[in-house]
C-alpha cells in the first residue's frame, strides 16, 4: 500500500495550501475531500436534487470523475475534465455541501472513491475525517489547527484582497458557529485522530507549517 499523510482540521486552517505544498515537495498525489462533497453538492443543485433526497444524492456519488493536482497555492480540481474551483467555492455550493455531508449514506457512498486516490508513490489527503474514518491506518496523521481569530483574520485579508466588502465581526461569528457545528455533528465530527500530531499554525506562516509537517513525514 502507498504511504499516506492525512491533514485534517477546521475551516480556514490552511489545509488546502499545506496539502498542495507537501504533495509537491514529496512528489505524491493529493486528495481534496472537501471538493468531493462540494462536487456532489454542485451536481445536486444542477439537477434539482434536494439535500434530504438521500437516494438521489447517493446515485450522484457513483459517477463523479474527479482529478486532483497540487498547484502552487492550493489543490486544483477537475470534474469531468473541467476546472471547477470557482464554481465549487461559491456560497451556494458551500452551504449545500455542508448539508449533504451530514448524510451518513452519502459519506458511505464516497468512501471507495476517496480510497481509490491512494496510489503510489503516496497520497496527501486533506479533509475532516481522513485520519479518523477514511484512512484510519494512515501512518502519518496531522491535525492542523489555528485560533478562530487567526483563521478569521486570514479569511478577512483574502476577501479584502479580492475587493470584497466584509465585516470582520460577522466573519468571526460565522466561523465560530461553523466550527461548533463541525465539531459537534453526529457524523464525522472534526476532531483529531488519537494518533494525530496537532500542529497549531496560529503563529506560523505557510512555509513554517509546511516545514513542520514535512519534518513529521521524514521522522
Ligand atoms: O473543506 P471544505 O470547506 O471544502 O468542505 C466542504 C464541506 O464538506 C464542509 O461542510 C465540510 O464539513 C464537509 N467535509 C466533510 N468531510 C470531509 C471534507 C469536507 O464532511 N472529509
Amino acid at each position: 500500500l502507498a504511504p499516506i499523510l492525512t491533514i485534517d482540521g477546521p475551516s480556514g486552517a490552511g489545509k488546502g495550501a499545506v496539502s498542495a505544498r507537501c504533495a509537491r515537495a514529496l512528489g505524491w498525489n493529493v486528495l481534496d475531500s472537501g471538493a468531493v462533497y462540494r462536487s456532489v453538492a454542485a451536481a445536486a443543485l444542477e439537477r434539482s436534487i434536494a439535500a434530504d433526497d438521500v437516494a438521489g444524492l447517493v446515485s450522484l456519488c457513483g459517477d463523479l470523475d474527479l482529478v486532483f493536482e497540487p498547484g502552487p497555492d492550493g489543490i486544483l480540481v477537475r470534474l469531468d475534465g473541467r476546472a471547477v474551483d470557482e464554481r465549487l467555492r461559491s456560497e451556494e455550493v458551500s452551504v449545500m455541501s455542508s448539508r449533504v455531508a451530514v448524510q451518513p449514506e452519502v459519506r458511505a457512498a464516497l468512501l471507495a472513491l476517496q480510497r481509490s486516490h491512494r496510489r503510489p508513490p503516496g497520497l496527501v489527503a486533506d479533509g475532516r475525517d481522513m485520519g479518523t474514518i477514511v484512512f484510519p491506518d494512515a501512518p502519518i496523521k496531522v491535525f492542523l489547527d489555528a485560533s478562530v481569530r487567526e483563521r478569521a483574520n486570514r479569511r478577512y485579508k483574502q476577501l479584502k484582497d479580492k475587493g470584497e466588502n466584509v465585516i470582520f465581526s460577522r466573519l468571526f461569528r460565522d466561523l465560530e458557529e461553523r466550527d461548533r457545528r463541525d465539531r459537534e455533528r453526529a457524523v464525522a465530527p472534526t476532531v483529531p485522530a488519537d494518533d494525530a500530531v496537532v500542529v497549531d499554525s496560529t503563529r506560523l506562516n505557510l512555509d513554517q507549517v509546511v516545514e513542520r509537517v514535512l519534518a513529521i513525514v521524514r521522522d
